[in-house]
C-alpha cells in the first residue's frame, strides 16, 4: 500500500492551524510543531481533527521525516530548524502557496500587500464586492487564514468565489506558483528591515513577489507615486494590465477613474488622503471583478474602517480624540499628521525600532501644538523633536497620556494617538494600547460637569 504523503507544519497560529486542517482534510499525514506554546483554541481544533502536534518544542528528527514543510510566516530562515530543513533539501512552502494550490476551480484571488494600509484596503475591497452582491470572502493575514477559507469552500462549494487576501512580505517570501488574478501593492516604506539584512531592496523584492507569477490576463494595481516601488519595479513584468494610482486620481476627497467615474469621500468614514488612496485601490479591484459601479458609492459610505486606524473615539468638550494605535512606523504617522486639519496634540512613542523622525519635522511644525510622549524610554522622541519648539511632556501610561493631552487641547482641536513605535514596552500589543487609550478617553466623558 502506498504510504500517505506527509507534511510537517511549523508554527500553529491561525495560518499554521488553517494549513493543518486543510492538509488533513486532503488526506496528508500531518504533524504540527510549534516552538512556542500553541494557543488553547488552536490545540482544541487540532485535537478535534485528530492531527498530531507538539507545543513548546521542535522535534527536528520528526520534522525532517516529512515530504513537504509548510512554514509559518513568522519563522525566519535563520532559525536552526529551517537550516536543518534546507540542508536536507525538503521542499518548503508557505500556507498561502499551499492554499492556492488547492483553491477551488473557477475562483479568483485578489492579493493585497504593502507596508501600510493592507488591512484597510483588504477589508474595503471585500466590503465593496460583497455590497455589489459578489461572492467574496476575506482573509489571509487578517481574520481567517487563506487555507481555512479554501477548506470551507472545498467542503461547501460556492461558484465563482472571490478570495480577497491580505498578504505580508513574510508570506510572499514562501510562495512558488501563487498567482493572484489581481495583485495590489500599496506602498513600500522601511519596516521589518531586521528580517531583510537591513536592505530595503530585499524587502522590496519580497513585496514584488505578488506579481512574480502573474500572466497577461492578470491585473496589477500599484502606487504610481511611490519612489521605492518605481525604483524596484522589475524590468520585465507579466501582468497584462498595470494600473498606476497617482495623487491626482484621489485629490480633494474625490476618487476619479478616467472621465467615467467619480466617488465622493466626504460622506464616508475614511479620513485622510492615504485612506482615499486605499479606497481607490479597492474601487479598482471591485470594478475589475465586475461590481456594478452604481453600487460603489453606497458601498464606500457603508464601510466602517477597522479599529485603531484613524478611528474617531469621541468628541469631548469640543476636542476630537483619534486612535491610530496601529501606526507603528513613521510613514503611517506621516499620513496621520497630514490628515489633521485642526491644531493637534500628538501622543507618540513606545518601543522605538531605530526610527528616523526626519520626515515628520515639517508636519510637526505645521500641525502639532504639543507632543505627549508615551513610552518607557522617551528619549528618542525628546531628542528628535528638541528643536521643534513645541511643548513636550513625558507620560508612562495611556491614562496619564490622555489626562495630559486633555489639559493641553482646547475646544476645536484634536488629540491624535499615532505612536510610530511598537507597543510592547507598556502594552500587550497595539490593540491593547488602542483599547486603553479609548477607555481613558471615554472615562473623560463621564467627568463632564452637567450645567
Ligand atoms: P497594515 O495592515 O498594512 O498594517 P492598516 O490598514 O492596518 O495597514 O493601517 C496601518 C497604519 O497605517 C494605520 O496607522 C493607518 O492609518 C496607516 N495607513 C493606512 N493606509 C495607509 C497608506 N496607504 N499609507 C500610509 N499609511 C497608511
Amino acid at each position: 500500500m502506498k504510504q500517505k504523503k506527509s507534511i510537517a507544519i511549523l508554527g500553529a497560529g491561525e495560518s499554521g492551524t488553517g494549513a493543518a486542517l486543510l492538509a488533513n482534510w486532503l488526506g496528508y499525514a500531518v504533524f504540527v510543531s510549534d516552538k512556542s506554546a500553541i494557543k488553547p483554541e488552536f490545540q482544541a481544533e487540532l485535537e478535534a481533527a485528530g492531527i498530531k502536534f507538539e507545543s513548546g518544542q521542535h522535534t527536528v528528527e520528526q520534522i525532517l521525516n516529512a515530504d513537504t514543510i509548510i512554514k509559518s510566516p513568522g519563522i525566519p530562515e535563520k532559525a536552526p530548524v529551517m537550516q536543518a530543513i534546507r540542508a536536507k533539501g525538503i521542499p518548503v512552502l508557505g500556507e498561502i502557496e499551499f492554499a492556492w494550490q488547492y483553491r477551488p476551480a473557477g475562483c479568483k484571488v485578489v492579493a493585497i500587500t504593502g507596508s501600510n494600509g493592507k488591512t484597510t484596503t483588504t477589508g474595503l475591497a471585500h466590503h465593496l464586492l460583497a455590497a455589489a452582491g459578489l461572492p467574496a470572502v476575506v482573509g489571509g493575514n487578517i481574520g481567517h487564514a487563506f487555507a481555512r477559507l479554501v477548506l470551507h469552500d472545498l467542503q461547501n462549494p460556492v461558484p465563482e468565489r472571490i478570495y480577497v487576501v491580505e498578504v505580508s512580505s513574510f508570506q510572499l517570501e514562501d510562495i512558488l506558483q501563487f498567482r493572484p488574478e489581481i495583485g495590489v501593492l500599496l506602498n513600500i516604506t522601511p519596516d521589518h528591515l531586521d528580517r531583510y539584512d537591513y536592505k530595503l531592496e530585499n524587502y522590496a523584492r519580497a513585496k514584488f513577489q505578488v506579481i512574480k507569477n502573474q500572466h497577461t490576463s492578470d491585473i496589477f494595481i500599484y502606487n504610481g507615486d511611490d519612489p521605492v516601488i518605481l525604483e524596484f519595479m522589475p524590468k520585465q513584468v507579466n501582468p497584462g494590465k498595470m494600473i498606476a494610482i497617482k495623487a491626482a486620481d484621489y485629490k480633494n476627497g474625490v476618487l476619479r477613474i478616467g472621465r467615467e467615474y467619480r466617488f465622493d469621500m466626504a460622506s464616508t468614514k475614511l479620513r485622510g488622503p492615504h485612506n482615499h488612496f486605499n479606497a481607490l485601490c479597492a474601487v479598482h479591484v471591485a470594478l475589475a471583478l465586475g461590481a456594478d459601479p452604481a453600487r460603489l458609492q453606497a458601498g464606500l459610505e457603508g464601510f466602517a474602517p477597522p479599529a485603531h486606524r484613524m478611528e474617531v473615539v469621541a468628541t469631548v468638550n469640543g476636542v476630537t480624540w483619534i486612535n491610530d494605535s496601529k501606526a507603528t512606523n513613521v510613514d503611517a504617522v506621516f499620513y496621520a499628521l497630514k490628515a489633521m486639519d485642526q491644531p493637534t496634540v500628538w501622543i507618540v512613542g513606545g518601543q522605538d525600532k531605530g526610527n528616523d523622525y526626519a520626515p515628520l519635522q515639517e508636519l510637526v511644525q505645521q500641525k502639532v501644538k504639543a507632543i505627549v510622549c508615551m513610552g518607557v524610554d522617551n528619549q528618542p522622541i525628546l531628542t528628535a523633536f528638541s528643536n521643534a519648539g513645541k511643548t513636550m511632556i513625558e507620560t508612562r501610561s495611556a491614562q496619564e497620556a490622555v489626562q495630559t493631552a486633555g489639559q493641553l487641547a482646547a475646544p476645536g482641536e484634536t488629540v491624535l494617538l499615532s505612536p510610530a513605535c511598537a507597543s510592547f514596552d507598556l502594552f500587550k500589543n497595539y490593540e491593547d494600547r488602542g483599547e486603553q487609550f479609548r477607555q481613558a478617553v471615554l472615562s473623560l466623558t463621564v467627568n463632564i460637569p452637567i450645567s
